[in-house]
């Protein structure tokens, strides 16, 4: 199969599966092979941490990006770990010691999720990370009514783990390490929102607090208890680590690709070796004057295209604009842009009661707009950060303004 053109995509997530399907659309007689550490084709994992957290335990096929059937005619190889590249042979080592040639390669090796160091208990049983199915299926298990929950992290999947574990009767306390929950991706505005709901909803958070060490006991050694910097002890009955993710670059490291937290790539999406390119999740590249790694379903999928078309020798220039979600309770958050570096934000009242949207500037630039349950303010600084026209800030805030009225007609 190889020594023909052939593509191996190494990872099988969701820029993967995106990489396959451009592929296929544009030569489907491209061989491809897919290798996978997991033994699941490409799955969703935004359902991880939300619905596939309630209710009855989630199948892997409900969450399949594409049915099993999709994949006939790709060579897989999943439940495999790539151990090395062997670049100088054009090959892959594989953990049972299969080595695969490719003509192609492009690295979707995703990343996990970050740990709580062993020495402050991040081993004992009942620490959890929320990364794969695997692991929402055993944090589930373990979301009984009346038990106590820590989150450690107040991100994204803390917030998300939060609120799961409200809905299922646990008490929940959060701590976050920094000054603000959802320091990392939003305003204060867009925050303050998010802490007053988790604490309507009864959950208690300690921002600007550090877990200093969790204390087990019990012959399985389990999780009983967790020390703040605050001075404070809790009894816990498991806890849930959301403290960011790590870019699963270390093949590519050792390989001699060059590396900066993830694997660098350019707008084509190759690496520092032509033949080897990267999407998603591992990916960091230069965007607006920075270099950013974006972990997001847009990234994955959107990268894992140009891969597809970079791989044809066509010459993406991958310029995305950023959007993400996040469902807590009844809320749904929207963030088109990336709002580091703001200097203003300007708050836009939605059509519909509570429905609001925030949006940041850098001087007179547009960067970013957040929008809670507002799926109309979403869309509009959606389609002005596309067109890359600023509005005034003035028009941003009079929720009469027709603000669409700025943009050229048919962008
Ligand atoms: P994250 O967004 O990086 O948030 C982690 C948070 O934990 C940060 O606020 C961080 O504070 C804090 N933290 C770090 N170490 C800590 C410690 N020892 N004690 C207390 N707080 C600590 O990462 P995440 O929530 O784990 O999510 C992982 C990735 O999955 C992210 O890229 C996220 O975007 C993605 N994800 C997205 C969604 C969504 O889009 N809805 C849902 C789930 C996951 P500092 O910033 O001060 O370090």
């Amino acid at each position: 199969m190889t020594g023909d053109g052939c593509v191996v995509i190494v990872g099988g997530g969701q820029a993967a599966a995106s990489c396959i399907a451009a592929l296929r659309a544009k030569d489907a007689s491209r061989p491809i092979m897919l290798v996978g550490e997991e033994e699941h084709l490409p799955y969703q994992r935004p359902p991880l941490s939300k619905a596939a957290l309630l209710g009855d335990e989630t199948p892997a096929d409900s969450l399949l990006i594409r049915p099993a059937q999709w994949y006939e005619g790709v060579g897989l190889r999943l439940g495999r770990r790539v151990e090395e590249i062997a670049r100088r042979d054009g090959r892959l080592v594989l953990c049972d010691g299969e080595r695969l040639a490719y003509d192609q390669l492009v690295l979707c090796t995703g990343s996990r999720a970050r740990r709580l160091d062993a020495e402050i208990g991040g081993e004992l049983a009942g620490v959890h990370t929320l990364r794969s199915l695997a692991d929402a299926a055993n944090l589930r298990a373990e979301l009984l009514p009346g038990r106590r929950i820590l989150v450690v992290g107040g991100g994204y999947i803390g917030l998300e783990v939060a609120a799961a574990a409200r809905k299922r009767g646990l008490s929940v306390l959060l701590v976050e390490a920094g000054p603000s929950v959802l320091g990392r991706v939003a305003s204060a505005a867009t925050a303050g929102y998010f802490r007053a709901l988790h604490s309507s909803r009864g959950v208690e958070i300690r921002e600007a607090t550090n877990l200093i060490g969790l204390v087990g006991g019990g012959s399985e050694n389990r999780v009983r208890r967790a020390i703040l910097s605050d001075g404070s002890e809790h009894d816990v009955d498991l806890v849930v680590a959301g403290i960011g993710g790590i870019a699963s670059a270390e093949i590519a490291e050792a390989a001699g690709l060059d590396t900066a937290n993830g694997i660098v790539i350019d707008g084509a999406c190759r690496t520092t070796d032509p033949n080897i390119l990267a999407a998603g999740d591992c990916a960091s590249f230069a965007l607006g004057g920075r270099q950013v790694r974006l972990e997001s379903v847009q990234n994955a999928g959107d990268q894992g295209e140009a891969a597809a078309a970079s791989l044809l020798g066509e010459e993406p220039a991958y310029a995305p604009v950023p959007w993400f979600w996040s469902d807590q309770y009844d809320t749904k958050l929207q963030i088109v842009g990336l709002g580091h570096g703001h200097d203003s934000v300007v708050e836009r009242p939605g059509k519909r009661e509570g429905a609001r949207s925030i949006w940041y500037f850098r001087g007179e630039s547009l960067l970013a707009v957040d929008a809670i349950n507002d799926p109309a303010g979403y869309m509009t600084g959606r389609r002005f950060l596309a067109a890359g026209v600023n509005p005034g800030r003035l028009e941003v805030a009079d929720a009469a303004f027709p603000l669409l009225s700025l943009l050229p007609a048919r962008v």
